[in-house]
């Protein structure tokens, strides 16, 4: 049996150049960075050089770079640190209620410590009003806090103009932008950020790095002190061969941005216009054009999407029920409450994300075992009406 991954949103596998340029960083080239010897420069100019290619991928410059231990990290950075290092009286932060739980559990916990939050609604595509921001906003506002894109249908959010609207009001910007960097262009002064979430294994790298950019002037304090490695920001020794193998990530990334959007975009709503027109009585959830080109959410009515992920499971084709990280607890999605998706439905979701490796095979291959697997766990009850609801590309 074939084995076919479609959970590129969950995590990707690693590059092969980046690991490449990783071991040596494991083994013969292990100083600490911070050392003033060669083994330490070595390792110190090996960093650098991975800022350098990370701020690249991003407009920024490379003295903003922060790493991190990944895309929760940076989350929490952005929002503990920039709560923390609020000296006068403002307390109160703004963010959506499709935000990835990095960022709602740390809103939570700061809510627990005396800030207050605004989880702003989003409209039945997942998107963000600006305006619905611009009303929230309160003399106590100090940050706003709104994904690019997000992680289980797609959406592209309008964070250039809500940037701006933070701007011209005094407020941070933050943006975790951990489904979009590498996948979609990323300029951090068009899009008006102060702060931007990046993570490693979302993008080719390895698991355990990421980094967030930090705007030059914004005053945030860190979460971890010691050493004072970071800028005194992220203190403790770094992840060096993580550290190279996110550059190196960043650095592939750059040259092949819009060759493999396309790409697989096509793929993308070739699975979407099949599953229209094979499957009855499905919804495909997400904007039809602000949507990031690799992801498909689809909504399957009367079957449960947790049963439907261990049935393709089996036949080799890796798919997730909402998000990796809520895939094992009884969970239903928050994301697809907000956009105003029926709960039976909710429950009989899944998604497919496509990357690198995936090829028109692949799909072939994905609908054929989709059709016949939708068809089994629905049994006679796909009998009874026919509608389908598309949305989305078909
Ligand atoms: C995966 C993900 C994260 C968490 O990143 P990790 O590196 O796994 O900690 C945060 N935000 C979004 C939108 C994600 O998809």
């Amino acid at each position: 049996m074939r084995s076919i991954y479609l959970d590129h949103c969950a995590t990707t596998p690693l590059d092969p150049k980046a690991l490449e340029e990783m071991l040596p960083y494991t083994k013969e080239h292990f100083g600490n960075p911070s050392s003033a010897h060669a083994f330490g420069r070595r390792a110190k100019t090996a960093m650098e050089q991975a800022r350098v290619r990370v701020a690249n991928l991003i407009g920024a410059d490379h003295t903003e770079i922060f790493f991190t231990s990944g895309g929760t990290e940076s989350d929490n950075m952005a929002l503990m640190g920039a709560a923390y290092a609020e000296q006068t009286s403002k307390n109160h932060i703004i963010t959506s209620a499709i935000e990835h739980h990095a960022v709602l559990n740390t809103c939570k916990h700061l809510e627990n410590n005396g800030f207050s939050v605004t989880y702003v609604p989003v409209d039945a595509d997942g998107l963000v009003d600006p305006d619905s921001i611009k009303k929230s906003i309160t003399p106590k506002t100090f940050l706003i806090s709104i994904m690019h894109a997000n992680n289980e249908i797609g959406s592209i959010e309008p964070i250039s103009e809500i940037g701006l609207i933070a701007r011209q009001n005094g407020i941070y910007m933050h943006t975790d932008a951990v489904q979009t960097v590498g996948k979609i262009p990323i300029d951090v002064d068009q899009l008006c950020v102060d702060m931007l979430s990046i993570s490693g294994h979302k993008i080719y790298g390895p698991k355990g790095i990421g980094a967030l950019y930090i705007r030059k002037g914004t005053r945030i304090a860190p979460l971890l002190y010691g050493g004072h490695q970071e800028g005194n920001l992220r203190n403790g020794t770094e992840n060096v061969p993580g550290i190279v193998g996110l550059g190196k990530a960043c650095e592939a990334a750059v040259g092949n941005l819009s060759l493999e959007t396309n790409r697989l975009q096509k793929l993308r709503d070739e699975l979407e216009k099949k599953i229209a027109q094979e499957i009855p009585n499905i919804r495909i959830n997400g904007h039809a054009t602000l949507r990031l080109p690799h992801i498909c959410n689809v909504s399957f009515q009367s079957l449960l999407g947790d049963v439907l992920v261990r049935e393709l499971d089996k036949m080799g084709v890796a798919v997730s029920a909402g998000s990796a990280c809520t895939a094992s607890s009884t969970y239903t999605s928050h994301v697809l409450a907000a956009i105003g998706v029926p709960p039976d439905l909710i429950k009989g979701t899944i998604r497919f994300s496509f990357g690198k490796g995936n090829t028109q095979e692949d799909l072939h291959d994905t609908i054929n075992l989709l059709v016949d697997a939708v068809a089994a766990l629905r049994g006679s009850t796909n009998l009874d009406n026919h509608n389908t609801y598309t949305k989305g590309c078909c």
